[in-house]
């Protein structure tokens, strides 16, 4: 990943003021990064912040599916997540699939303030870094059963 990373910021409801405060006091630092938001977090990023922050839809219509589009098609470097762990969402299963091809594709995530402040102070966040990508070769060429 190039020094100018794709960051994308999310945050659920009740996670959106530590978002935007966190957010605040990094800004001079994240606006050198290319931003993507789903849509509420996204707006408010750049209402509040005055960062510029590409805006997919919101995440219970579909945002976080968008987010792990660009993912699966190494559109994004780093996910800021800021989830909430003490309430229901509606969308939890695009949550778990936003999350899990994270993992997939070996993205960092960041799942909360502190989490993010290491983050945004590594060297690695300013710099270019090349993470290793996971060889799925082996789970494309299984062998599966066919119907004969
Ligand atoms: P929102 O979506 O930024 O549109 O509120 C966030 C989420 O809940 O995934």
């Amino acid at each position: 990943m190039d020094a100018r990373k794709r960051i994308a910021l999310v945050a659920h409801d009740e996670m959106k003021p530590k978002l935007i405060a966190w957010a605040t006091t990094h800004k001079a630092t994240l606006e050198k990064h290319h931003l993507y938001g789903t849509g509420t977090t996204g707006s408010l990023l750049t209402a509040k912040v005055g960062l510029d922050v590409t805006c997919l839809k919101s995440g219970p219509l579909g945002g976080d599916l968008e987010m792990g589009n660009l993912i699966v098609n190494d559109g994004l470097d780093i996910l800021i997540f800021f989830w909430d762990p003490m309430t229901a969402q509606p969308h939890d299963v695009d949550v778990k699939a936003l999350l899990r091809i994270s993992a997939v594709q070996n993205i960092p995530i960041a799942c909360n303030q502190a989490s993010a402040d290491f983050f945004i102070t590594s060297t690695l966040f300013q710099r270019e870094y090349t993470p290793n990508l996971p060889d799925y070769n082996t789970y494309i060429n299984r062998i599966v059963q066919d119907a004969s």
